[in-house]
């Protein structure tokens, strides 16, 4: 991290917004090792110990949030007529941002970061990252549309999609992974077999599955075991 200023240090650990941080400095609240500092402009390292009534501040890089995106929201940073995703996170982190994009009406697994490496790895279309859905399809899904979701089918683009995962839940019910994430790639592919999705979750995003204790609309900090699971995408 180098050296950077304690009000900054203290915002990019979620210990307050910068004014609220200046105020914990100005009231002598803060200090590194054994000393209180009251200048916010003072520069500090990532080594140091700097507690803040006298808690020891650990410092993290990035953010790395998993929420179940509700319906009705979108997936953007901000929008000036819809409510987005960012809307529901009251986490102070600078620069979150929704790893690729759910439509308003698909629910399910968003991750949420500020690790703009990792936002990138895990959409390159290089990386091939698996995205499972849960589709509720409004017909009857048969065994041949099933056969050509897996071969790839014509969605209106340069080139069919690639293959696919299957697993048949009920006559119009699957579970689609797909290794591409192209725009409204499964309603388009649903389509593309005279259907029409009724209902979209994502389920999985690469190695994390969504997590059966988050309703919608709820989102936590990735465990650690699931910090692991992605370190390969990580900046
Ligand atoms: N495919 C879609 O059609 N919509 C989504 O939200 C995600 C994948």
């Amino acid at each position: 991290m180098g050296s950077v200023r304690i009000d900054k240090f203290l915002c990019d650990c979620m210990v307050g917004t910068r004014s609220e941080v200046k105020k914990l400095i100005k009231s002598k609240c803060v200090r590194v090792s054994e000393r209180i500092v009251t200048d916010p402009g003072y520069h500090v390292n990532q080594d140091e110990e700097i507690y803040v009534k006298d808690k020891l501040i650990s410092y993290v890089k990035y953010t790395y949030l998993m929420m179940n995106k509700p319906a009705g929201v979108v997936t953007a940073r901000e929008d000036k007529e819809h409510k987005t995703v960012m809307d529901l996170i009251e986490i102070k982190a600078k620069d979150l941002s929704p790893v690729g994009r759910l439509d308003k009406d698909t629910t399910g697994l968003l991750l949420i970061t500020n690790d703009g490496v990792l936002n990138h790895n895990m959409l390159s279309p290089a990386k091939h990252v698996d995205k499972t859905y849960y589709v509720k399809a409004l017909h009857e899904i048969s065994d041949i549309d099933i056969e050509n979701l897996v071969a790839g089918v014509d969605i209106h683009d340069d080139t069919i999609t690639m293959p696919a995962i299957v697993e048949r839940l009920s006559e119009s019910e699957i579970y689609l992974t797909i290794h591409e994430g192209r725009y409204h790639q499964v309603k388009r592919m649903l389509e593309a077999v005279n259907n029409k999705v009724v209902e979209l979750r994502r389920i999985s995003f690469g190695p994390l599955r969504l997590s059966d204790d988050l309703k919608p609309g709820e989102y936590r900090a990735l465990s650690l075991e699931e910090m692991r699971l992605i370190s390969e995408y990580k900046g």
